[in-house]
């Protein structure tokens, strides 16, 4: 996801990560970035005695967004270092505050990109949350609205302490570690699918095969839809005739492109680097839409209006799920059997993670398994 406005640097010191937890709070191990250069190294976070509406949660699982890369090396700017990112948390309930009934002890639950929004505008109380009018506040390196001197801190940790609104249950069905890319790769892509209707016998185009890709792939085909996956690599298209797309065009390549002229309904375009959108629109219907999930941070090319106006075709953003869209498409997955294909990583294995992801190499979602957390590179600093 993308955070939700970009984050002032804090007016004095940041109060996180700090090395002391408060009364009641507690120390979790955890890898962040102390600078747009520093790439992943171990911290220390203290993480806040649960409040009476608070749920703490040991992390068991976070998966890796591509989003995570962009924050930690400062491409989107407005970064509050040192950032410990995460927004694909599943883990189990360890404590809650005296407030909360709907969450135990042993509970298995997820936390996704925000963590708290203002609660009254009119999109928190329709249920969008993530367009809160006075700016959501993201999972990580946002300033903590309930206690305005600290900014978020993520899932790249052992523990998180959330309000419960945010917290979503994770079902039993579900691998906890193939739900976490749910979180936010999953709803990120759930949610525009659901707005434009999908249903049975439409043809959705999915543009990048990555993290938001194949679950997007995967999610239409649960929901009926006949899936055409757009492709910079060659060395995918099998697999993605494998996760269940129906045809796969190589989008590098022009009459492969021409051939896919007004076939399509729906696009969720998920690239996170700047590209060509027009051959794109080509592809779509009369009334077709497309829908920009990747943020880029550099411009993308301009789009030619023609190409809109001729087919009354949609040119659309959307940004991650609200909180009960969220809990709605985890139980549509227990429901349909869909989770994520993951790699697994260990904690010293992040940077790596990383540059592999922005290569293009994972098939189709790092996450990392929290336990390693706890055996820290040498050079680690807390
Ligand atoms: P990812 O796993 O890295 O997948 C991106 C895919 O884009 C790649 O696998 C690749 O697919 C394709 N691509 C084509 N050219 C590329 C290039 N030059 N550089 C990088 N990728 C290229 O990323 P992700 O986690 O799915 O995230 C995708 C984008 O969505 C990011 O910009 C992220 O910040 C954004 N995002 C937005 C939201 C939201 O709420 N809107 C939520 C989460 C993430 P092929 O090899 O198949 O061409
Ligand atoms: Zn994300
Ligand atoms: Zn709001």
């Amino acid at each position: 996801m993308t955070p939700g406005r970009p984050v002032p640097p804090p007016l004095a010191q940041p109060a996180a990560p700090s090395t002391e937890p408060s009364s009641g709070g507690v120390l979790a191990a955890a890898y962040g970035a102390t600078s747009p250069d520093s790439g992943l190294v171990p911290l220390t976070l203290a993480r806040r005695t649960p409040k009476a509406d608070d749920v703490e949660i040991a992390i068991e699982y976070c998966g890796l967004c591509h989003s995570d890369v962009h924050a930690t090396r400062g491409e989107w700017g407005g970064t509050a270092w040192p950032l410990v990112p995460g927004h694909e948390i599943v883990g189990t309930v360890r404590r809650v505050g005296s407030a909360v009934v709907d969450f135990a002890a042993g509970d298995r639950v997820g936390v996704g990109c925000m963590v708290d929004s203002c609660r009254t505008c009119e999109s928190c109380l329709d249920g969008l949350e993530q367009y809160c009018e006075n700016g959501m506040t993201g999972t990580y390196g946002a300033i903590d609205r309930r206690n305005g001197d600290s900014v978020t801190q993520g899932g790249y940790s052992s523990s998180i302490v959330v309000d419960r609104r945010y917290v979503v249950r994770v079902p039993e069905s579900l691998d906890p570690a193939a739900a976490a890319p749910l979180l936010c790769a999953g709803v990120t892509t759930f949610s525009p699918l659901r707005h434009f209707g999908v249903e049975e016998g439409d043809v959705v185009g999915v543009v990048g095969l990555g993290g938001l890709g194949h679950m997007a792939v995967k999610l239409a085909r649960a929901m009926g839809a006949k899936v055409v996956v757009f492709t910079t690599s060659d060395a995918k298209v099998a697999a993605a005739l494998e996760l269940g797309a129906d045809e796969v065009v190589l989008s590098r390549d022009e009459e492969a492109m021409a051939g896919a002229n007004r076939s399509i309904d729906l696009i969720i375009d998920t690239v996170a680097a700047p590209h060509d959108l027009n051959p794109y629109f080509r592809t779509l219907r009369v009334d077709g839409a497309l829908f920009q999930l990747g943020l880029p941070s550099e411009p993308m090319p301009p789009v030619n209006p023609g190409s809109l106006i001729r087919r009354r075709i949609a040119y659309a953003g959307s940004l991650i799920g609200g909180i009960a869209e969220t809990q709605e498409m985890l139980d549509f997955c227990a429901g349909h059997g869909v989770a994520a294909e993951i790699e697994m990583v260990r904690a010293d294995q992040l940077n790596e993670a990383y540059d592999r992801m922005v290569a293009g190499d994972v098939k189709y979602r790092f996450v990392l398994d929290t336990s390693t957390l706890h055996a820290p590179a040498k050079e680690a600093h807390a």
